[in-house]
Parts: structure tokens; C-alpha cells; sequence
């Protein structure tokens, strides 16, 4: 029997995880891992705030796995534009998509469509220095609000609360250092609709925002009430009772201990109405309604309303997955139908040889570490499958050598995991020659932010000149493309 070709379309830990337990499964398999970057890692590299350096250490655990060589790195090529799902189905036996999720939840509240008002994941994206993302962020509001008690409403706080020269020990590309030296935000205040026992904080993350140097975390006493639902829900879980604690650990602060020059605010209990804006469109507050709880740790609403005078917004309230071309999409729950990771038409039949795992299967929760048995149940279909002589590729024009010859023939600048070598080194090299910094520390890396940059170091290419350089407009999202600085 030949050995099964499989691609992966995704090269973020669900890609990664599920490539590796494919290859440990005792299938032959030859396994190409296709992803839409020159670099490999999602969210990992593109989601995780730079600040966060022992999270990114899953990339040590990550580079391991592809570092064997047995998993074939094909990057900077997107399915759906430089090659078709078809096109993968005619070289490959089965199709495993993990292209997670890359934007924003839609808030659906009069004055959301306002200038000011943004997508945290495009937040995230511009200063984790995503390729196709424009180079500026308009950080010019003292006080922001942040919709939504989840880690990435955490990140996105701590990011506009702590001074600048805090996060230049990271990898941050130089654009966004510079911009954020000019962020003149002074206080986040950060909207909850439910309660302390509903709170989507980790304990880790949220006693780690206390520890930023000169900011302030207030959370107000009043907010600390429980109906039956919330009591069952602390009750099962101990980790919400630590996130619980360190709530109140903030409410219980002195007075006169809160002398910081930025402040944290988290509010409870206060769900967005309205995104309030002046005669010119711009935003100038926001418009909450206070909550209460109903018995099973839901709220309605007591119709108090509240203004709270911000000059932005930032919606933290999940991210949602974009559709791939040539696949079903579930459009309300941001998914590819599936079953068991088995994608399903649109009779509700799996369609042979298509799969689905991490956040493009079951939607944007769950820390990096849940992948893996969503990976684990998704490859234990499609050895099933193979092992019942269902897959197979529609075509005899097979694997790897075939596929590297069609995007050679569309002269499409793919890269390969010696091409990730090379630019993960000339990163390495970017932060060593920073130097040390005043506090005495040295950065990791810099980032470089330039596609075309990216491609050609990868490739082995004379490095060009402009690291940062701007975006392929043909490729920044259409709800960030006004922010690309205006054309000749
Ligand atoms: P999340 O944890 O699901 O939090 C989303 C928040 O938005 C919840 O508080 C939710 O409230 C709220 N929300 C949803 N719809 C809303 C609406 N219409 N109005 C007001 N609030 C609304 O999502 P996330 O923060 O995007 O994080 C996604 C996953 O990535 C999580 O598993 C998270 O832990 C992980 N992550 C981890 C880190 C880390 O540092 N460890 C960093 C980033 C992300 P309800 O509960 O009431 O729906």
C-alpha cells in the first residue's frame, strides 16, 4: 500500500499538534503542513502578546515537533487564493483544516461601527506585527473602554495601561514600540456583563495585572454578588475561586495605596447599550446597562443605565474563524460543520477525506493546551477512515513534488521550515544587535513585520532594507483597510 498523503492547512499549534499525533498514529503518512504566513506558530506568534514570554514558550515545544523534519513546512501560501481546496484534493488523500480563528465577534450595539470603535483581535494583530495588518494604531484616547472579562480583554488592557518602555524587552516590532510611546491612555476601564463567578479571567493572568509597575487595578465592592448558578459554578471549580480571590484581593485595596498614574478598572454587572459618539461620528463614551443575576448565572437587564466618558472602545468579546473558500461554513457559530472533526456537507454527510480541529472546529475557547485532544479525536476519525480504504486524492497528480510544482509554476514565493530557520535567526540577530536595554535586559527578538521581507530572508534572499515596510493591500482585512496610509 502507498503511504497517504495528508496536508494541514494551518501551521498554529492546532496544525502542529494534530500533524504530530498524525505521524506518531502508525499510518505511513507523508504530511505537508501548509500555512498562510512566511512564518509558522498562529496565534502563538500572532496572538499572544508580546509581554508574555512564558506562554510563547510553547513554541520550544512546537519548533520540536516540525524540527524533525518528517512534517513538511509549505508557508506563504493561502488556500482558497494562491491555491484552491479542489487543487489540494487533487494531490492530497485527506485535508486537515486548522486555520483557527483571526477576527473579531461582531458586537451588535448602536455607534459599534464607529471609527473608534476596534476589533481587539486587529488590536492584537498590529502589535504582535502581523503581515497584513496596517503599520499605525491610532492610540489617541486617555480613557478606553474594553468590552468583555476574557484573557484577551486582559491582554489588550494591560498592553494600553503599562508604559511603554515596560514592553520593550519583548519581541515587539519596532513600529509598534514607537507608536505606543505616544499613547496618552491613562485609564481602561474594562466591562463585564455577568458577574465575578462568570469571569472568563485565568487566576495567573489576572494577579499578573496587579504587577505592573505604576498601574493601579481597581474593581468596585458592590460587584461582588452570587445567585444559585454562581455558587454551583464556584463550587465545581477552583479555579474560578482563585480568579474570585484575586478580584476581591483588588476591592480590597487601601485608598491611599493607589497612588499609580494609570488605572485598570474592571467593571461587573454592566453590559454594553451603546457606543456614544459626537456630531462628527467620533466616539465619546459609552452607554452600559447594569446587570443582575437571574438564578443559573445569567442577567438581565435592570434598565439603569450608566455613561462612562471614553474617547475609544475595544470589543475583547471572542474572536470569530473566517471562512475558507471551496468549504462549508456554520456563518452563526464561525465554524466548519463537523462532526467529531469529520467535515460535513450540507446534507449533514461527512464529505470524504475533510477535516476539521482546533478553533476553526469548535470555536475560539479553550487555552493552547485543549487542542491537543480536540487534534487527538479528529486524527482518530481519519485513521479510521483510511484504515477503511476511504481516502483518497481525486486525481494521480499526487503529494508533495506535485504540489511544489504547481506553486513553482504560479511563481508563488512559498517557504519551508529551513526558510523559518533563517528568519527565526535574523530575528534573533535584530534583538541582539538592539543591545542591552537601560534596565539591563536584552530583547529576544525583533520582529520582522514586512511579507515581502519575511519571504525573501526566508528564501535566502539579500535582506531588504525596510523591515516594516506596508502591507499587500490586496490583503489587509477590509475593516482595518481604511487605517493603510492613503494612496498617490
Ligand atoms: P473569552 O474567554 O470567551 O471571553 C469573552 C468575553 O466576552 C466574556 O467575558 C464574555 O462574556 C464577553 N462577551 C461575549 N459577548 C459579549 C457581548 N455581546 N457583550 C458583552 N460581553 C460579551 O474569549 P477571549 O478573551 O477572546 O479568549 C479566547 C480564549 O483564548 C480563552 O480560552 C482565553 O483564555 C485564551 N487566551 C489566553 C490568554 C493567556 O494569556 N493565557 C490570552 C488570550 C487568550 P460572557 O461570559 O457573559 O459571554
Amino acid at each position: 500500500m502507498t503511504a497517504l498523503n495528508v496536508a494541514v492547512i494551518g501551521a498554529g499549534p492546532a496544525g502542529i499538534y494534530a500533524s504530530d499525533i498524525l505521524s506518531k498514529s502508525g499510518l505511513d503518512v507523508n504530511i505537508d503542513l501548509f500555512e498562510r504566513l512566511p512564518a509558522p506558530y498562529g496565534l502563538v506568534r500572532y496572538g499572544v502578546a508580546p509581554d508574555h514570554p512564558r506562554i510563547k514558550q510553547i513554541i520550544v515545544a512546537l519548533y520540536k515537533i516540525l524540527q524533525r523534519g518528517d512534517i513538511r513546512l509549505i508557508g506563504n501560501v493561502e488556500v482558497g487564493r494562491d491555491v484552491s481546496v479542489a487543487e489540494l484534493h487533487e494531490h492530497y488523500d485527506a485535508i486537515i483544516f486548522s486555520t483557527g480563528a483571526d477576527t473579531d465577534a461582531p458586537l451588535n450595539i448602536p455607534g459599534a461601527d464607529a471609527p473608534e470603535c476596534y476589533g481587539g483581535a486587529d488590536f492584537v494583530s498590529w502589535y504582535d506585527g502581523h503581515p497584513d495588518h496596517p503599520r499605525t494604531w491610532p492610540l489617541e484616547a486617555k480613557e478606553v473602554a474594553v468590552l468583555g472579562v476574557g484573557n484577551v480583554g486582559l491582554d489588550i488592557s494591560r498592553v494600553l495601561a503599562k508604559h511603554a518602555e515596560d514592553l520593550m524587552v519583548t519581541e515587539i516590532p519596532e513600529n509598534v514600540a514607537e507608536i505606543l510611546k505616544t499613547n496618552p491612555c491613562t485609564d481602561v476601564h474594562v466591562f463585564g456583563r455577568r458577574g465575578p463567578a462568570q469571569v472568563k479571567f485565568t487566576p495567573l493572568e489576572l494577579r499578573e495585572l496587579g504587577k505592573q509597575r505604576d498601574v493601579d487595578v481597581l474593581v468596585d465592592e458592590a460587584d461582588f454578588e452570587y445567585d444559585a448558578g454562581s455558587e454551583a459554578a464556584l463550587k465545581s471549580s477552583n479555579q474560578q475561586r482563585q480568579v474570585v480571590k484575586a478580584l476581591e484581593g483588588y476591592a480590597m485595596q487601601e485608598p491611599e495605596d493607589l497612588t499609580a498614574s494609570h488605572r485598570i478598572h474592571i467593571h461587573l454587572f454592566q453590559s454594553p447599550a451603546e457606543v456614544l459618539t459626537d456630531d462628527a461620528g467620533h466616539v465619546v463614551g459609552l452607554r452600559t446597562e447594569r446587570t443582575r443575576l437571574t438564578g443559573d448565572g445569567t442577567v438581565e437587564g435592570t434598565g439603569v443605565f450608566t455613561d462612562w466618558p471614553v474617547q475609544a472602545v475595544y470589543r475583547a468579546i471572542g474572536y470569530a474563524s473566517s471562512p475558507i473558500e471551496g468549504m462549508p461554513f456554520d456563518s452563526k457559530r464561525h465554524v466548519i460543520p463537523n462532526e467529531g472533526g469529520r467535515v460535513l456537507g450540507e446534507d449533514g454527510k461527512p464529505l470524504t477525506g475533510m477535516y476539521a480541529t482546533g478553533w476553526i472546529r469548535r470555536g475560539p475557547i479553550g487555552l493552547i493546551g485543549s487542542t491537543k485532544s480536540d487534534a487527538q479525536e479528529t486524527i482518530t476519525n481519519l485513521v479510521a477512515d483510511a484504515n477503511a480504504g476511504l481516502l483518497h486524492a481525486t486525481t494521480d497528480a499526487v503529494g508533495h513534488d506535485a504540489m511544489i510544482a504547481l506553486l513553482s509554476s504560479r511563481d508563488i514565493p512559498f517557504t519551508t521550515w529551513e526558510g523559518w530557520e533563517l528568519l527565526d535567526a535574523y530575528e534573533r540577530q535584530l534583538g541582539e544587535d538592539f543591545g542591552e536595554l537601560p534596565n539591563g535586559k536584552t530583547r529576544e527578538r525583533v520582529k520582522v513585520v514586512n511579507r515581502h521581507a519575511m519571504a525573501d530572508i526566508s528564501r535566502g534572499k539579500q535582506a531588504p532594507q525596510d523591515l516594516i515596510g506596508q502591507p499587500d493591500t490586496d490583503r489587509v482585512p477590509e475593516r482595518v483597510a481604511h487605517r493603510l496610509p492613503a494612496q498617490d
